[in-house]
């Protein structure tokens, strides 16, 4: 037996957010945002401090230099002047000096002393009468963040250096770390952090690696190089897994695999109840590289095209032609399928590394989404022009994300006319009746659905965000996770509300959000009458799986059922008694 098994087997618990099994060595990733560690150093130890310093420094100057030009392009001069301040900062020999005294005389690592200095520099600042002086606070603050990076090495880098086939495990990673990865090599993901619907979870069904979050310290439990084992349907972690553990699941695994090649027969079948009622499945895509797997899945077209993750990764944000050249790309594979391409759901926790927002108090509140795009006219019309150009294939839809009262699809419908005007002015193609939709994913969206209607042709209900806004619970704080109900009362009314309403104007409903794709829900929201499914092209087997096991009026009356009870608890409770009649199977590959 391999010495690593000898230890003794840990179990753990969180929640399994994309399936699959694995075993594998852990690959630890350090903290994006770790606390400041102080440890004493000796005079001899001096110097590499004062190089790391200056490193970080150095690699601090040259981000800002290529962001300021970047936003410069993107956005204009004036939005770009605020790095000029930042580089002020980073050059000021008088604040360098200070870090570097601090560190002669106290005889500890540069990162406390370095936040010591700036904070004292920002208070001072802060308390000026002078607007101008009192602000540099800020840009102080943010630029020591900055260094901070530097000086502990991001998350993104090490994934970068990963080798050998691992299972990264992480306090949390971010979008953009996650859209990096060596598919062949990363096996799996474990997060300390995380929720169903963070974008870890996403990213990681859309890269079909199997992935487990919401595990508070796992990163204080496990050592890198310790072998895991686990189990992305039903949220397990084995550390350091038993001979009995790795045969139980070997097994286990085999089942799946029989499950699966079960439910890839069905894959030209269509998505249709034992009744005859067909429900379009269509695929939810992060990535060009999804675009084979779709049809290879069983799925038809594009229900949502994230296209923020376009921007994640790469040192530069895409320009007109080469966003222009990636939808046509999704357009032509699909044709005639449509191809829904979602305008940027930028903001909070999806922002690319090189794209400088002011801190907010509340991000997920903040200036995200639709309120961005608005707000930066340069950035939101390169898009709109690269959807229109994309259009010609005539399967393209567009459509806004975070939508929260009418005024901005309004001016978001503006934006879009003026952007016609200009391709006709140059004689570029594009579809003059291309469609437009909005997500459903605020409460106020959903309440005023009605006002919204007759300005779109479609409705997307965001489930992972209207659970979030109108529940109040973080979608990716699994301290709080216990709250996310989607069964919740008020989230069938709201999702009822809609379907109402889109019947009325004689409008078209996907749901896109994470309800879409659990085999639980699916009967309900079917019932509730929505008119599509979009879901990561990994969930659509098992979708489509019930769906052709399901009686579309069954689904009816367990809807007609839940709308009249008075608990989340008992409409989830109708749910799992309604899979395990009709397709149990499917309880083996989600939790
Ligand atoms: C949603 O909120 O349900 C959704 C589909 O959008 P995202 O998960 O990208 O926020
Ligand atoms: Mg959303």
């Amino acid at each position: 037996m391999a010495e690593h098994y000898k230890k003794s087997e840990i179990t753990l618990k969180g929640i399994g957010v994309s399936p699959g099994i694995a075993v594998e060595q852990v690959q630890l990733l350090s903290l994006q945002t770790q606390p400041i560690v102080q440890r004493d150093i000796t005079p001899e130890e001096i110097p590499l401090e004062i190089a790391r310093f200056e490193m970080a420094l150095m690699a601090t100057h040259d981000q800002l230099k290529l962001i300021q030009k970047q936003v410069a392009d993107v956005l204009g001069d004036e939005h770009a002047s605020i790095f000029e301040a930042h580089m002020l900062v980073v050059d000021d020999r008088t604040f360098i000096e200070d870090v570097i005294r601090g560190l002669e005389k106290d005889l500890i690592n540069i990162e406390p002393i370095l936040q010591t200095v700036a904070n004292r520099y920002a208070d001072m600042l802060a308390k000026m009468e002078d607007s101008y002086l009192s602000e540099r606070a800020t840009d102080i603050r943010d630029v020591t963040k900055r260094i901070m990076a530097n000086l502990v090495g991001k998350t993104l880098d090490q994934m970068a250096q990963i080798n050998d086939p691992c299972i990264v495990v992480a306090h949390d990673l971010a979008p953009s770390d996650t859209a990096s990865i060596d598919r062949k090599l990363v096996q799996g993901f474990v997060t300390d952090l995380g929720s169903v619907t963070s974008h870890t979870s996403i990213m990681a069904k859309a890269l079909e690696v199997p992935a487990v979050v919401g595990l508070h310290n796992i990163t204080a439990v496990v050592s890198a190089g310790d072998f895991i084992l686990i189990d992305g349907s039903r949220g397990r972690v084995y550390v350091h897994p038993t001979d009995a553990r790795l045969a139980e699941y070997k097994k286990r695994a085999e089942d799946q695999e029989q499950i699966l090649s079960k439910l890839d027969t069905l894959r030209d079948k269509p998505p249709e109840t034992q009744d005859g009622y067909l429900v379009p499945i269509s695929a939810n895509i992060e990535l060009l590289e999804e675009l084979d797997v779709i049809e290879a899945r069983g799925a038809k077209g594009i229900g949502l095209f994230r296209t923020e993750f376009l921007f994640l990764t790469g040192d530069s944000l895409p320009d007109e032609e080469e966003q222009a050249t990636a939808y046509e790309q999704a357009a032509r594979s699909q044709y005639p399928s449509n191809v829904v391409i979602r305008t940027l759901d930028f903001g909070a926790d999806k922002l690319p590394s090189n794209f400088q927002m002011p801190d907010e108090m509340n991000p997920f509140l903040g200036d995200r989404a639709i309120r961005l795009c608005l707000s930066r006219p340069k950035l939101f019309k390169t898009q709109l022009r690269a959807i229109l150009r994309a259009s010609v294939n005539e399967n393209v839809r567009i459509m806004y994300p975070m939508v929260s009262c009418v005024q901005e699809v309004l001016d978001a419908n503006a934006i879009l006319h003026e952007c016609m005007d200009e391709l006709r002015t140059k004689n570029i193609p594009f579809n003059e009746n291309i469609l437009i939709g909005t997500m459903i994913e605020v409460p106020s969206a959903a309440l005023v659905a009605d006002l919204i209607a007759p300005h779109v042709s479609f409705f997307s209900l965001g489930t992972n965000d209207l659970i979030q806004y109108t529940m109040a619970v973080d979608r990716g704080n699994e301290n709080v996770a216990h709250l996310y109900q989607p069964t919740h009362i008020a989230i069938l009314r709201l999702i009822d509300n809609v379907v109402k309403v889109s019947r009325k104007h004689n409008l078209w409903t996907c749901v896109c959000g994470q309800m879409a794709a659990s085999p639980i829900l699916v009967p309900l929201l079917i019932g509730l009458g929505v008119d599509e499914l979009s879901v990561s092209p990994s969930q659509a087997p098992l979708i489509k799986g019930v769906i052709r096991k399901l009686h579309y009026s069954d689904a009816v009356d367990l809807a007609r059922k839940a709308l009249t009870s008075s608990s989340a608890e008992h409409v989830e409770k109708l749910c799992h008694e309604m899979i395990e009649r009709v397709a149990p199977e499917v309880l083996e590959l989600s939790e």
